[in-house]
């Protein structure tokens, strides 16, 4: 029998054929785009010089035929097949988790029946009873509007508007993965705000995974607000949460979290999470989780390419009322290559800089503010710092580089980072392993909780001047 004849629909041969098919497509695509739009597809059929591609919703199939018809063609013919048509199917017996495990089928099963049980019963009025408010955590300056879409993120910045015009319907969950400050909170933000213009009385929730556990622990510790706890969370409309990654390892947490997640499921509610690795990646996140964070669409935000950086600080700079010209654009955009929050910061220095002495933010003026941070002494490294922060608080070197937790010794770390990066703008996995800490995102935290204590607390402020004016006296 010829490939041409060949009519079986998931015959073992089609799907060798289609796996071969995929390598190559693999090779010819950006890894991103690869997983977002070729992951969960399959060969159904080839009869009549027409070959027919199962794909699991109606976004891909768009895309693969606006943008990927020739490709898919060609590599079909380098394997033997000499379509004249490629037609892309939705096909929902498609396996969302690539078909290796059998999560996806078990769904069904395990759930069945104790859909709603948790380890905190709830009562199906608890929402109403909860009285808190739904309109939480979504900050209105991110917004679709203020979002610059570029090669990395226009396959997230689809999807999200796609969820958008259709909440709980095809891309449930959304999920969307990548590294630090590139843009992820900024996207599923803009999508609860989006959601709530169209439909004010949307129950839209955005938390941080962190919120969720810690919410969660207060619920068991004080028995009295479990229900409203779960009641809470199993009542919204959309929910969002950012940075599962942190529910790795919190078991009881990842059950209550799989319980929400499927009374919303059932219930047709749109789901958005964010983490900063693929679910298959997160350590210590049971399986069923991962099966379910990957049964919708996931998509993988990639760093901003050179040209998405300068429209990213023109646009930011342009938001400050300044008109950002192409070369410092340029130069910023060289000089920050990975992650658009480090951009925003520089942009920030810069044109703080060029305010306190009144100067235009012109190329030679900004090469020379970068020059004068190069001219510092030698022994202005990150050690130094570091050192000088753990004597500043009067305590070891070890301790600050060490795993103790204790409040006097956590703080002074996380100055320590802020330090760190304020001063020597370094990165944050840089940062992190100058103390000693294996998980940059710790990094993140420290940094951003200084820079908000540092208008909150006087003392941290001062602690931090007074540390500043020592380093550069
Ligand atoms: P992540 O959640 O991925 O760590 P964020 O969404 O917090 O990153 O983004 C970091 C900063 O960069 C935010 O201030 C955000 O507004 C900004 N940002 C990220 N991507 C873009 C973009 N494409 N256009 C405009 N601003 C962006
Ligand atoms: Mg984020």
């Amino acid at each position: 029998m010829t490939m041409a004849q060949k009519t079986a629909v998931g015959d073992m041969q089609d799907s060798a054929l289609w796996q071969a098919v995929l390598g190559e497509i693999e090779l010819s695509v950006s890894r991103g785009s690869f997983v977002t739009w070729f992951k969960n597809t399959q060969l159904i059929r080839y009869k009549d010089r027409v070959a027919v591609i199962g794909v699991p919703n109606v976004f891909i199939k768009n895309q693969l035929e606006a943008k990927y018809n020739d490709l898919v063609k060609s590599i079909l013919e380098k394997n033997g097949l000499r379509p004249e048509k490629v037609e892309y199917k939705i096909h929902t017996g498609i396996s969302v988790s690539s078909g290796s495990e059998d999560e996806v089928d078990s769904i069904g099963d395990e759930s069945e029946g104790q859909e709603n049980q948790s380890i905190l019963s709830v009562k199906s009025s608890a929402v109403e009873e909860s009285g808190r408010s739904y309109r939480q955590g979504l900050n209105e300056r991110y917004s679709f509007d203020n979002f610059v879409v570029g090669a990395g993120n226009e396959l997230a910045y689809a999807a999200c508007q796609a969820v958008v015009k259709q909440p709980g319907s095809k891309y449930n969950p959304l999920f969307l993965y990548g590294g630090v400050g590139i843009g992820k909170t900024h996207l599923i933000q803009a999508v609860g705000n989006a959601i709530l213009a169209a439909k004010p009385n949307a129950k839209v929730v955005y938390a941080s995974s962190e919120q969720f556990v810690r919410e969660f622990v207060d619920a068991l510790r004080f028995k009295k607000n479990t229900i409203q706890f779960a009641g809470f969370y199993r009542g919204a409309d959309v929910l969002i949460v950012d940075d599962v990654q942190f529910l790795g390892g919190k078991e009881k947490v990842q059950e209550e979290f799989f319980h929400t997640f499927n009374t919303l499921q059932q219930a047709n509610k749109q789901m958005i999470m964010s983490a900063d690795k693929a679910p298959r990646d997160i350590p210590s996140l049971e399986e069923r989780l991962k099966s379910r964070f990957t049964m919708g669409m996931t998509i993988d935000l990639q760093t901003p390419d050179f040209e998405t950086r300068c429209a990213i600080l023109q646009s930011k700079a342009a938001a400050q009322g300044i008109d950002l010209q192409m070369p410092v654009a340029e130069f910023l955009a060289n000089r920050v290559q990975s992650n658009i929050r480090e951009l925003e910061g520089i942009l920030n220095q810069v044109l703080a800089f060029c305010e306190m002495r009144s100067v235009e933010p012109e190329l030679a003026t900004i090469q020379a503010m970068f020059e004068n941070n190069r001219n510092r002494p030698k022994h202005f490294n990150a050690r130094h710092i570091i050192e000088r922060t753990a004597k500043h608080f009067h305590i070891s070197i070890e301790d600050i580089l060490g795993p103790k937790r204790d409040k006097d010794i956590v703080v002074p770390r996380q100055i320590a980072m802020y330090m760190l990066r304020s001063e020597l703008h370094l990165s944050f996995p840089k940062i992190a392993h100058e103390l000693g800490r294996k998980d940059h995102t710790t990094a993140i935290h420290s940094v951003e909780k200084i820079e908000k204590e540092l208008s909150l607390d006087g003392i941290i402020r001062q602690a931090v001047n007074d540390l500043k004016e020592r380093l550069y006296a």
